[in-house]
C-alpha cells in the first residue's frame, strides 16, 4: 500500500496509526478567534486583510519561502553570510539603549557549544524584558566584526512567545513533528520562523510575518477539514495530493519537493474549480432562453459570397463555419470574433446576418460611435450592393423623418436589417422577429446596453450574438476572465497589407523624425499625428491635438496641409475633417484616438504617436494599423516623452512585435509585473495559488478535465461528482466568475 498519491510505501503501523476522518468543512467557517492570542482586535486587523476565517487563513498561502537551511554553528560562519543559529542568552541581563538620531540597539551574549557572539537587534527595545541568562533562541542574521546582527529570531523553549502570545499549547509541526535536531523546545514547534523553508507572507502594520506564521500553524491543525473539490478519479489519475495535505504541504513543507507538489495541486484545483463555475454559468445562460434555429445556409449568401470582389481567407472561412454551427444548436451563439482592424471581421457579420435574413429573421450591426456606425454604413452598402439587400442606418444623427420611416419599417419587418449606435437599443425602437445581434468592439458597451439588445428578440428567444473585438484577447484571458463566450481569432490579415516599421523616438530625435515625415509628405504620402488628449489641462501637460496642430502649423509642418480631427467636434466638422484627409485636401490629420477605428487611407503611411508612453500597447498596435493599408512601406513612430522602465518595456514590445495576439501575451505578461507593483489591473481573475499566464498548461489540462466531465456527466450538479461544484462556489462565490470588461 502507498499513500495516497505519494510514491511512499506505507509501513502497516503507519496505516493502522492512520485516523478515520470525516471532513467537517463548517469548522473551516469559524472566525480566527478560535485561535489562542486572537482577540477581536487582531481579528478585525485580519480580516481588513481578507482573513476572516480559519479557512480563509488556510488558503492565504505563503506568496514565498524564504531556506534557511538548518542550524549552524556559530563557529563555522564564515563574515556576512546570513545563516540560522541556535543560542542561549548568557552574561548580564541585556539592556537596550538609545543612540542619538533615535535608533534603539538592544545587545545580547550568546553562545552555542562552539562559541558565543554579541548579538544585536535594532529598534526592539521591548525584546530586552524577555531575555535573561539561560533564554533559548534561534537566530537568523549575519556575523560581522562587531558580532551577530539579527533579522529574524524565535524564543525557544522558556515560553512567552513573542509579543505574548501563549506559546505552549501549539501543536507539534504538522508534517515530520519536530524537526530533529530541536527537541529542547517545550511544546512550541520550533524553528517554523528560523528554520527549513520559512514561509513569507505579505503583512501589514497590525499582522506581523511572524504572527501570521504561527497563526497558519494553528489552521493547519483543521486543514483535513477542507472541502476535496476535485473528484478522486481525477486526483488518483494525475497524482494530486489529498486537499489538506496538500495545504499542510503549502504553509509548511518538508521539502522543496513537498512544495512544488503541494502548490501544483493546488494551482490545480484552484483553476478546475473556477473552470467548472464557467462552464456551469455558461450553460445555465445559454439555456435560459433558446434561440432560432437558422438552419442549413440558404439561397441568399452563395451568391452573396460569389459575388465578394475577392477570397474569404481561410480564417474567415473558419468563422463562417463557427457560425454556422452556432446559429443551428437552439442555443444562443455567444462569440468573440477577434481580428485586428482590417482582419476581415465584417464580411463575417455580414454574412451572419444575411443567414438570419434568409432564415426569415431580423438582424443588426451596433457599434459605439457615430463614426463607426457610418463607416459600416459604407461597408454595408459596398458589400451588399450587388445584391440590393436594403438596410437602415440609426444613430443620434439620423434626422427625426428618416428615424420615423425606419422604425416603422423594422417594427412591421419590413426592413430586414439595421446598423447604428445606442440608438438602437432606445425603448421605441422595436423589431419584429430579431434573430440575430452583431456588437462591434464589444467591450465598449456595458452589460446593460449589451442586454437591452438581448431583450429585444423574439418573444420568450434570445438573438443570437456574434462580439466582434480589435483588440486581441490572449488566451490566458479568454479562458479565464471570458469563459462565458466561445472565440473566433482572424488571424491572417487580407492579402496586400504590408508590415508596419515601429520606431521608438527620443526627445533629442524629434527633429530628425520630423525632417523623415517631410521627406515622405513630400513624396505625396500622408501622415497622421496622434495626440493623447483634446486641449490641454494643467494635470496632463500631453501635447493635446487641438494645440498640436497649431503647433505643427506654424513650426514643423508649416508647408502642409495639416487637418484637425476629435471626439469634441461636431460630427459635421468630423465628416468634413475625414473627407478633406481621404481625398488628400490634407497632408496630415492631427487627431486624438478617434481615428483609432474606421479610417480607410491608403496613401496614409506615416503614424506618429505622441506620449506614446500614455497608450495600451493594444491601442498602439491598433493606432499603427490605420498605416501600411496601401503599396508603400509604412512607419510608425513612437514619441515618448519620460517613459519609465515599465512603459519603456512596453514600447519595445510594441516596436518588437507585429501579430497582436503575441503582443497581447506580451502585455499581460508585463501588466502582471505592474500589477506587482500595484499600479494596473492585470484583468485576470485572483487566485491564491495559481498564476497566469505562467500555469497557463496547467489552466488547459484543468479545463479539459471540466469538459471532459461535463462530456460524461451531463452537468457538473452530479451527484457523482459530489461536492464539487460546492467547492468552487465556497471558492469563488456566486458572482467571482463574471466577466470582467476590457
Ligand atoms: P475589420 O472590420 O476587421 O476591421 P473589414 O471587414 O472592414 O475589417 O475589412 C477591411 C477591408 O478589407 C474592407 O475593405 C474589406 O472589404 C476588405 N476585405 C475583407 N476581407 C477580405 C479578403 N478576404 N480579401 C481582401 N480584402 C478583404
Ligand atoms: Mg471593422
Amino acid at each position: 500500500m502507498r499513500s495516497f498519491a505519494g510514491a511512499a510505501e506505507l509501513t502497516t503501523a503507519q496505516l493502522r496509526e492512520a485516523p478515520v476522518h470525516w471532513p467537517r468543512p463548517s469548522v473551516l467557517d469559524v472566525s480566527l478567534q478560535v485561535i489562542p492570542g486572537v482577540g477581536p482586535k487582531l481579528a478585525a486587523a485580519a480580516a481588513e486583510a481578507g482573513i476572516s476565517t480559519v479557512g480563509d487563513l488556510l488558503y492565504r498561502v505563503p506568496h514565498s519561502y524564504r531556506d534557511r537551511e538548518d542550524v549552524r554553528a556559530l563557529a563555522d560562519l564564515e563574515p556576512g553570510e546570513e545563516a540560522t543559529v541556535l543560542v542561549e542568552v548568557v552574561g548580564p541581563h541585556p539592556r537596550p539603549f538609545r543612540k542619538r538620531g533615535g535608533l534603539s540597539i538592544l545587545t545580547a551574549k550568546v553562545e552555542d557549544e562552539t562559541g558565543s557572539a554579541r548579538a544585536t537587534w535594532f529598534n526592539q527595545p521591548w525584546l530586552a524584558e524577555k531575555m535573561s541568562p539561560g533564554t533559548a533562541l534561534l537566530l537568523v542574521g549575519s556575523r560581522d566584526k562587531r558580532g551577530f546582527r539579527v533579522t529574524a529570531h524565535e524564543f525557544l523553549a522558556t515560553g512567552g512567545g513573542e509579543e505574548g502570545s501563549p506559546r505552549t499549547d501549539t501543536p507539534a509541526r504538522p508534517q515530520d513533528s519536530p524537526p530533529p535536531r530541536l527537541r529542547s523546545a517545550r511544546g512550541v514547534p520550533p524553528g517554523i520562523h528560523t528554520t527549513g523553508l520559512v514561509p513569507v507572507h505579505s503583512a501589514t502594520e497590525e499582522l506581523k510575518p511572524q504572527r501570521i506564521r504561527e497563526w497558519a500553524w494553528r489552521a493547519c491543525e483543521w486543514a483535513p477539514n477542507a472541502v476535496e473539490g476535485l473528484p478522486a478519479e481525477i486526483r488518483a489519475r494525475r497524482n494530486l495530493a489529498a486537499v489538506g495535505d496538500a495545504l499542510r504541504g503549502a504553509h509548511f513543507p518538508a521539502s522543496a519537493e513537498d512544495l512544488a507538489a503541494a502548490r501544483e495541486r493546488l494551482a490545480f484545483e484552484e483553476l478546475f474549480l473556477h473552470q467548472a463555475i464557467l462552464a456551469t454559468r455558461k450553460r445555465t445562460q445559454r439555456r435560459a432562453r433558446p434561440a432560432p434555429r437558422f438552419g442549413k445556409p440558404g439561397e441568399l449568401v452563395g451568391p452573396w459570397i460569389d459575388s465578394l470582389p475577392f477570397e474569404l481567407t481561410v480564417d474567415q472561412l473558419g468563422a463562417l463555419d463557427d457560425v454556422d454551427a452556432d446559429i443551428d444548436r437552439g442555443e444562443p451563439m455567444q462569440r468573440l470574433l477577434m481580428g485586428e482592424v482590417g482582419s476581415g471581421k465584417t464580411v463575417v457579420a455580414v454574412y451572419a446576418m444575411l443567414r438570419a435574413l434568409e432564415a426569415g429573421f431580423q438582424a443588426v450591426l451596433m457599434a459605439p460611435t457615430e463614426t463607426l456606425a457610418e463607416q459600416h454604413a459604407l461597408t454595408l452598402d459596398r458589400l451588399l450592393g450587388a445584391e440590393a439587400i436594403p438596410f437602415a442606418l440609426l444613430t443620434g444623427a439620423t434626422p427625426a423623418a428618416a428615424r420615423k420611416r425606419a422604425l416603422g419599417q423594422l417594427a412591421s419587418g419590413e426592413l430586414g436589417l439595421a446598423v447604428g449606435t445606442h440608438a438602437l437599443i432606445e425603448p421605441t425602437v422595436r423589431f419584429a422577429r430579431l434573430g440575430l445581434s452583431v456588437v462591434d468592439e464589444q467591450h465598449r458597451f456595458g452589460v446593460e446596453q449589451r442586454r437591452a439588445l438581448d431583450e429585444k428578440g423574439v418573444e420568450g428567444m434570445a438573438p443570437h450574438v456574434l462580439h466582434m473585438t480589435a483588440t486581441p484577447i490572449p488566451r490566458t484571458l479568454s479562458l479565464t476572465a471570458y469563459g462565458d463566450l466561445d472565440t473566433t481569432a482572424l488571424h491572417q490579415l487580407p492579402a496586400g497589407r504590408m508590415p508596419v516599421e515601429t520606431r521608438l523616438i527620443d526627445e533629442e530625435q524629434r527633429g530628425e523624425a520630423f525632417e523623415f515625415i517631410r521627406r515622405r509628405l513630400r513624396e505625396g504620402r500622408q501622415a497622421f499625428v496622434v495626440c493623447p488628449l483634446v486641449t490641454l489641462s494643467d494635470k496632463q501637460p500631453g501635447r493635446a491635438a487641438e494645440a498640436e496642430a497649431e503647433r505643427l502649423r506654424a513650426g514643423e509642418l508649416r508647408d502642409f496641409e495639416v487637418g484637425l480631427l476629435h471626439g469634441q467636434m461636431h460630427s459635421t466638422e468630423k465628416a468634413a475633417a475625414m473627407c478633406a484627409f481621404a481625398a488628400g485636401e490634407t497632408d496630415v490629420l492631427v487627431a486624438t484616438t478617434v481615428i483609432e477605428v474606421g479610417i480607410d487611407v491608403a496613401n496614409a503611411t506615416v503614424m506618429v504617436i505622441e506620449g506614446a508612453e500614455r497608450f495600451g500597447v493594444s491601442q498602439l498596435h491598433q493606432l499603427r494599423g490605420r498605416v501600411g493599408r496601401g503599396e508603400h512601406p509604412s512607419q510608425c513612430l513612437l514619441f515618448s516623452e519620460r517613459a519609465g522602465e515599465l512603459a519603456r518595456k512596453r514600447l519595445q514590445a510594441v516596436a518588437g512585435e507585429t501579430d497582436g495576439f503575441r503582443l497581447a501575451e506580451v502585455d499581460l505578461g508585463l501588466r502582471g509585473e505592474g500589477e506587482i507593483l500595484g499600479t494596473r489591473q492585470s484583468g485576470l481573475p485572483r487566485f491564491a495559488v495559481a498564476s497566469l499566464p505562467e500555469d497557463m498548461p496547467t489552466l488547459l489540462a484543468a479545463r479539459e478535465e471540466v469538459l471532459e466531465l461535463l462530456r460524461r456527466h451531463g452537468s457538473l450538479e452530479d451527484a457523482a461528482l459530489g461536492p464539487l461544484l460546492d467547492a468552487a462556489r465556497r471558492r469563488f462565490g456566486a458572482g467571482a466568475a463574471d466577466p470582467i470588461p476590457l
